[in-house]
């Protein structure tokens, strides 16, 4: 059984942490990408140069923001689905739904919905990534990481001048980029500010690519990675990928509204080659 999309009826956020998260990302996207477009690119690049670093740069910021939107739109949760009364081998209780959740579901606090393989719930979306939507939250990570990598390599032929060259107020200046930009608001603090927010935001994702393309390639969650569970459900790293990404899983990157069709449907994770079906019976 395929998965087929369903979409959330609630997109705000539940809580205000998740609510803030979510405004800053909405902030620092489309700050960066006013900042590349508009300062950074025609001050290093000549007229040609400039005018594909504009289309490549909207063209990277729609595809951001685009799969930052998918993650919020696909519902991730049980809720919806016919779900067995009795509990089938593999499948656990969820006292707070009151049901039953199949394997790789973990229950949300924040969401209040079992999480058909819960990642984690993510403060940015405000929602879970599991599966459905796992896609657009690995797509994005690495959209986020290959932009910030090329932002920041620009940018660091831009800002000098800025900051008055390499000395050690500058490091100061650019480590702690928003105090700085509250003891002297200016177009200069401005752009140091979005210069470090570009090179902070690279480590970050690095970071965040590095343990996520891990977890993706041996079929696993953060929980059972940590509780070292997941081993069961790693079929070889293309099926790895494939359930995450899709079959086209190539494709992924290029536009969020590109099919790519999931294999498993959430509530059977037994081999989809068909020969060791634990698939329950719905009610
Ligand atoms: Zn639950
Ligand atoms: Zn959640």
């Amino acid at each position: 059984m395929g998965y087929s999309i369903r979409f959330r009826k609630r997109f705000m956020p539940r809580s205000f942490a998740d609510l803030s998260a979510m405004v800053f990302m909405l902030l620092a996207i489309p700050s960066v990408y006013w900042f590349e477009v508009y300062v950074v690119g025609p001050t290093i690049y000549n007229r040609t140069l400039n005018i594909l670093h504009v289309i490549v740069g909207t063209y990277m910021v729609i595809n951001i923001i685009g799969n930052f939107m998918a993650v919020i739109a696909v519902d991730t949760s049980t809720q919806g689905l016919v779900l067995p009364s009795q509990v089938p081998p593999g499948w656990h209780v969820c006292a707070n739904c009151e049901s039953t959740a199949p394997p790789r579901s973990r229950h949300c606090i924040t969401c209040n919905a079992c999480v058909m393989k819960k990642e984690h719930h993510c403060i940015f979306t405000g929602c879970c990534v599991g599966l459905g939507n796992h896609r657009y939250f690995y797509i994005f990570l690495f959209l986020m990481w290959g932009s910030t990598l090329y932002c920041s390599f620009l940018n660091s032929f831009f800002i000098w001048p800025y900051v008055g060259g390499f000395n050690m107020w500058a490091f100061v200046r650019l480590v702690l980029p928003g105090v700085w930009l509250l003891l002297e608001p200016s177009l200069d603090t401005l752009y140091a500010f979005l210069f470090s927010i570009n090179v902070i935001g690279f480590l970050f994702m690095s970071v965040l690519m590095y343990y996520y393309t891990g977890l993706l390639i041996m079929n696993m969650t953060t929980h059972e990675n940590n509780h070292r569970k997941g081993q069961k459900y790693d079929h070889g790293r293309e099926h790895n990928i494939k359930v995450t990404l899709g079959e086209r899983w190539y494709w992924t990157w290029v536009f969020p509204t590109l099919s790519s069709p999931l294999p498993y449907d959430g509530l059977d994770w037994s081999l989809q080659s068909g020969e060791k079906s634990v698939r329950p019976k719905t009610k």
